[in-house]
Formats: structure tokens, C-alpha cells, sequence
């Protein structure tokens, strides 16, 4: 990840898809990804939050396990409950 402070014309945002100004957040590798900075934000604490759920299931103590069937029946309840897009 880097920031990116020379956006070409046009860029799109990868996750909200509108228009980057510059400066913004980037990542190379094999596809070039940006990032407006408050999708940059969203997006890695998203991945931080998802990194300690996926280590958390792989806890052989049942007391992790059972933290995370909580969070992610919690997600899904949430996610009921939002109107249809
Ligand atoms: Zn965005």
C-alpha cells in the first residue's frame, strides 16, 4: 500500500467506484488497485477486523470459536435487518 499522489483522469475508486482525487491510496501487485482515502479507511479496517476473525477460528479453544459464531450470527442479523438494495 502506498499513497498515491498523482491520480490519472478517471480513476474510479475500487469500492465505491467514483472518481479519485488525488492524493489517494494505492496498492501495486499483479492488478493495480485505488483507493479514495475514506474507502482506504473502511476498507483496512474491514480487512483488520477479518484477519483477527480468521485467526480467531482457527483457535482450537472453544471459547474463540464460540466468539466468532457470536460475531458473524451478529453480522448476519444486522444484515437482515437492512432494507433491500
Ligand atoms: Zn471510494
Amino acid at each position: 500500500m502506498s499513497v498515491l499522489y498523482d491520480v490519472e483522469p478517471g480513476q474510479l475508486c475500487e469500492e465505491c467506484w467514483l472518481p479519485v482525487a488525488s492524493p489517494a491510496v494505492a496498492r501495486q501487485g499483479w492488478r493495480s488497485l485505488v483507493w479514495c482515502r475514506l474507502c482506504a479507511k473502511r476498507v483496512g479496517l474491514s480487512l483488520i477486523a477479518d484477519e483477527r476473525e480468521a485467526t480467531l477460528a482457527r483457535d482450537p479453544q472453544p471459547h474463540w470459536r464460540n466468539r466468532v459464531v457470536a460475531a458473524v450470527r451478529h453480522r448476519l442479523q444486522v444484515e437482515e435487518r437492512l432494507p433491500a438494495a
